[in-house]
């Protein structure tokens, strides 16, 4: 079955409620049924506007989904500040960002962690988007490509094929977040391709075949039409470009 892509806005720290369902109600004006036929299109808000969000979007009955950009290992209990997958599944969330390298740097997450933090979520049936990618001296090394499979491996750690099947990959240069830096396709397909490779040594082509890769790192409405025509690319996780609805629009229309 072919793969439809997925446009994921991670909004970041960015956006009160009020501005998040602005932010919602402008998408779903200016996205067709056509284009939700074509992507599926997905806004990763800070927590305290999840609940404004899917209020607007189960009572309009908007073709929007959504997620967290964290959650907890844990399913309960004593964590000041955390939130729970079971939290999350509650407010109706599809997706949870899992290790995103801000995650990694401010918050000292490792592949350990990740792997944790992924089973939560198939726990409570939220699918993982898990990010993953090489920060500029590593790819200067040439070592981008085994050091992104090694942080794949050491995430889906005890994962099995039935839960794989319905994972999300994040491809995420870290050098290419927020900086403008886009990698080339070429670039961008060599690491999803290797990816998807592992996956189908990990759980057999049909898995990998499933699995949705997405790229990250300075995505916008002029340089996505180039990204989405690589085979191994099935979408964009997309930070600063989410926050302007026409530009947003644009990328889920695949530059158009
Ligand atoms: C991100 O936050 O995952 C991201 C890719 O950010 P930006 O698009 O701003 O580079």
């Amino acid at each position: 079955m072919a793969r439809k892509p997925l446009m994921a806005g991670n909004w970041k720290m960015n956006l009160n409620h009020l501005e998040a369902i602005n932010l919602v109600q402008k998408l779903a004006f200016s996205l067709t049924d056509k284009d939700f036929d074509a992507v599926e299109v997905a806004v990763l808000p800070p927590f305290t506007d999840l609940r404004s969000v899917q209020t607007l979007i189960d009572g309009d009955k908007l073709r929007i989904v959504y997620g967290g950009q964290d959650l907890s290992h844990h399913d309960s209990g004593a964590y000041t500040g955390d939130i729970s997958g079971a939290m999350l599944a509650k407010l109706g969330a599809t997706f949870v960002l899992v290790g995103h390298s801000e995650r990694r740097q401010y918050h000292h997450e490792d592949d350990g962690l990740c792997n944790a933090k992924v089973k939560a979520a198939y726990r409570h049936s939220i699918t993982p988007i898990l990010c993953v990618g090489e920060k500029l001296e590593i790819r200067r090394e040439d070592r981008h490509v085994e050091h992104t499979l090694a942080q794949l491996d050491g995430a889906l750690d005890g994962i099995t094929a039935e839960q794989a099947k319905s994972l999300v990959v994040a491809y995420e240069p870290v050098w290419a977040i927020g900086t403008g830096e886009v990698a080339t396709r070429e670039d961008a397909q060599e690491v999803c391709g290797a990816i998807r490779m592992r996956l189908a040594g990990l759980y057999g082509d049909e898995v990998a075949a499933s699995v949705r890769i997405l790229y990250g790192g300075s995505v916008k409405a002029d340089n996505i039409a180039g990204i989405m025509a690589e085979p191994d690319i099935d979408g964009a996780l997309v930070g600063g470009a989410s926050l302007d609805q026409g530009e947003f629009v644009r990328i889920c229309r695949f530059g158009e």
